[in-house]
């Protein structure tokens, strides 16, 4: 069967962006999962890549004609230490495609065999991980965030050894670009400003094109880039997103939530909470994201400044004029986000505050952030007292007593209740990808049964309808059922 033809813009920058690799194969692909309507999206033919050479293709053990996969050099800093390489280790990038919308798109497989960049990593994935980014990205888009995709998830038939033997898996990842932060730095740190340049103008032309005819185009750049992340953090902070390991590596200058290892969405609302196992400081805690993306664009500001001015001095105060624009647009997306999850169709004062005391309300109740909101949709039109968010708390008082000032705020619009509703109901998900659930999901997996990952994934993909047969993954998990860590 033909399988399709990939471009590959990236493989025609100079060779020191990339080394050409090929996949290593594996012994049995197995195909778990493929994504139909991403692939049609993609303008890809489903049949095609579900056929065995489409499978193969997909564990990396059988390619078109004429591709050049390459795993894509960067640096980065990891937890604040900066590492000069870093790179695909375990990740190549197939190619790309223009999508039915003329965006073009990185195809690349995860766990695909080592590269020039796997240092004394094996170049693989094991089973759980992709699962989890598989349905957790899935679940990010649904919710309307900026996120890769998951095209496809095969069974290698071959076991990784962790802390334990477990089943290898590929994912294949779809993204607008694999274009880091720490890419940049890769360049900038070999004092390589050439390259630094081809690489800004290949991120102007491909993520930002309106950008390239500007008189400063490289500034523009910087200003794109903080608006972009900017509004992710933001997005990220409205569903209760922990990315996990924000390091500069992990984040995309297209303004992609990129690389889910050990990330989570919190349950009880707690500012300071955080999942991942290798986080021990606490670095990057849910309430920490937006300062460390603004130390992380600090970084990539760095890596733009000889393209910026000749005079480093003035490079160095106009990139401190951009940072400083992240809190703005950064705080303009949250507001509006806020408003909408309390249901707020107007402006006024306040609002901000009132959104600030319902969050500490259900931190000191230790309450369910998602399950918290999606309620008060719910309790429009419920008498004082008779609510179903008033239920999450076991002492209701503080909850009562902001309830009431929310009440007066709401009536103080003229709006229809069942269209505030739903408008309440179109930004509050009912239905998050939950720690325990996809825990859960995980154990499942490993043990031959792939049926829990399908309903999670199913369950995810609408995460702002009511589904009432599925009402159990709405729940907080129970205290035994709380998972306190996650693990890449
Ligand atoms: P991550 O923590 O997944 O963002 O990865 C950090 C760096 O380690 C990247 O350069 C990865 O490519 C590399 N890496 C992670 N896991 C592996 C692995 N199993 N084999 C080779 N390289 C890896
Ligand atoms: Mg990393
Ligand atoms: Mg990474």
């Amino acid at each position: 069967m033909q399988l399709p033809a990939l471009r590959n813009s990236y493989a025609q920058l100079p060779e020191r962006f990339f080394a050409q690799t090929d996949p290593k194969p594996v012994s049995e692909p197995r195909l778990i999962r493929f994504n139909r309507p991403l692939a049609e999206e993609l303008g890809l033919d489903p049949d095609q890549l579900t056929s065995p050479d489409g499978v193969a293709m997909l564990a990396g053990n059988r390619f078109p004609e004429g591709l050049q996969p390459v795993a894509l050099a960067y640096a980065g800093h990891q937890f604040g230490n900066f590492v000069p390489q870093l790179g695909d280790g375990r990740a190549l990038l197939l190619g790309e495609v223009v999508d039915v919308n003329g965006i073009r798109r990185d195809i690349q497989l995860k766990g695909s065999g080592p590269t020039r960049f796997s240092r004394n990593g094996d170049g693989r994935a094991a089973l759980g991980p992709v699962l989890r980014e598989y349905v957790v990205s899935e679940a990010m888009a649904a919710l309307g965030i900026p996120t890769t995709r998951s095209l496809a998830a095969v069974l290698t038939g071959d076991p990784v050894y962790r802390e334990v033997r477990l089943p290898g898996a590929v994912l294949t990842r779809v993204a607008a670009s694999h274009i880091r932060i720490g890419t940049f730095q890769y360049f900038a740190a070999r004092n390589d400003t050439e390259a630094v340049k081809i690489l800004a103008d290949y991120a102007i032309q491909r993520h930002f094109p309106q950008l390239a005819g500007q008189a400063r185009p490289y500034r523009a750049l910087l200003e794109a880039v903080v608006v972009a992340q900017a509004d992710l953090v933001a997005r990220w902070m409205l569903v209760g997103f922990i990315h996990g390991v924000m390091n500069t590596d992990n984040m995309a200058v297209s303004g992609e939530t990129i690389d889910y290892g050990p990330c989570a969405f919190m349950d009880a609302y707690d500012p300071s909470a955080v999942f991942s196992s290798i986080d021990r400081g606490g670095r990057y805690a849910y309430a920490n994201q937006p300062r460390v993306a603004t130390w992380n664009l600090a970084r990539f500001a760095e890596t733009l400044l000889p393209l910026m001015n000749t005079d480093e001095n003035e490079a160095v105060s106009e990139a401190e004029d951009v940072l400083r624009s992240f809190q703005s647009c950064y705080e303009t997306v949250l507001q509006r986000g806020f408003r909408r999850k309390l249901g707020l169709l107007t402006e006024a004062e306040g609002d901000l505050q009132l959104a600030a005391d319902f969050l500490d309300v259900l931190a000191r109740g230790e309450v369910d952030f998602t399950l918290g909101f999606r309620r008060l949709g719910n309790d429009l039109d419920a008498a004082d007292g008779q609510g179903t968010a008033r239920q999450l708390f076991q002492e209701p008082g503080a909850f009562d007593v902001w309830s009431a000032r929310w009440g007066e705020r709401i009536a103080s619009e003229a709006a229809d209740t069942a269209m505030r509703r739903a408008a309440m109901h179109a930004a509050n998900p009912k239905f998050i990808p939950r720690n325990h659930r996809i825990e859960a999901m995980i154990q499942a997996a490993l043990g031959g049964d792939f049926a829990p990952f399908e309903e999670i994934l199913g369950v995810v993909s609408r995460p702002f309808d009511e589904q009432p047969s599925m009402e159990r993954y709405a729940e907080p998990p129970r205290p035994d059922e709380r998972v306190l860590q996650t693990f890449c």
